[in-house]
């Protein structure tokens, strides 16, 4: 799944591409991800379009092409393929573009989850997910006073609440483990056992381990439809050693998903769940 320093990434680098130019003529393969939300066949309303801006919401990328908005909700498997004159496209594409000068652009989508809305500019109720997002944490709205204020009305584990979309925007799986793992807290730590000196390493992992995802997936320069992961600490990497302390990394489920932390760095504190240190590596 895409997340915010991948789809960082994909504006950067497929804006200044596509900005400016016509959509000549496009192609649909698989109309499953296809939602189209004013009358008329996608093809015949794009044709003519020029994208105006590919602009970020939270998880969704937003192209412009003038009174109209295409809006991507990629979710497990959308990738975006931008292609020269005799170049492939992507193994399960599902439309495509073609703009001038023979480039086109590609949506694949493997598992066909993800969401692809055409709908009149600027109106977005249509659109699930899109009006509830929370704080963008890349924005100068993300302070520590408004993280406070959230995080102290509620309950849940500290994961659950970095995941909530609609308190924090667009922190998904992979960073939400290494937020915590940077911050030393447990995933299923619940929020109001956290004091201010914890609450306050948290909001700082945030915005550093986010900045460092952004840079780190810029430095990888991998096509757009790839996902920089190598440089992860912990996410994907149970058995291996923590590489703060050595100690072996684990995984737990937090609510139906996959966690991976490291037991010895983020201990359990409430002294309800198992001491993982004391179980043997395998
Ligand atoms: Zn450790």
């Amino acid at each position: 799944m895409p997340e915010l320093p991948d789809l960082v990434h994909i504006v950067k680098t497929l804006g200044p591409a596509v900005e400016g130019r016509r959509i000549s003529h496009s192609t649909v393969k698989n109309p499953i991800v296809l939602r189209v939300l004013v009358p008329g066949d996608f093809p015949d309303l794009v044709a003519g379009k020029t994208i105006v801006s590919l602009l970020r919401h939270g998880p969704f990328l937003k192209f412009n092409l003038g009174d109209l908005d295409l809006v991507m909700h990629l979710m497990l498997a959308g990738r975006l393929r931008l292609s020269g004159p005799g170049e492939r496209a992507l193994a399960a594409t599902a439309f495509s573009f073609e703009l001038e000068e023979g480039l086109s652009l590609h949506y694949g989508d493997e598992k066909s989850m993800g969401k692809v809305y055409l709908g009149p500019a600027g109106s977005f109720e249509a659109i699930p997910g899109y009006l509830t997002q929370g704080i963008d944490v890349t924005s100068p709205a993300f302070t520590f006073e408004a993280f406070n204020e959230l995080i102290l009305k509620k309950r849940c584990q500290a994961r659950v609440f970095i995941m909530d979309q609609t308190c924090l925007s667009a922190i998904g799986n992979a960073y939400a483990d290494e937020i915590l793992f940077e911050a030393k807290i447990h995933p299923k730590a619940p929020c109001y056992s956290l004091g201010p000196d914890r609450r306050r390493a948290l909001y700082d992992a945030v915005k550093s381990v986010l900045t460092w995802g952004i840079e780190e997936v810029a430095k990888a320069g991998l096509p757009l439809e790839d996902k920089a992961r190598d440089h992860m600490r912990v996410r994907g990497r149970a058995g291996e050693n923590c590489p703060r302390c050595g100690q072996t990394i684990r995984r737990t489920g937090v609510l139906g998903f996959d966690s991976f932390f490291c037991p010895s760095c983020q201990p359990d504190l409430t002294g309800r769940g198992l001491d993982w240190t004391k179980l043997s590596r395998k």
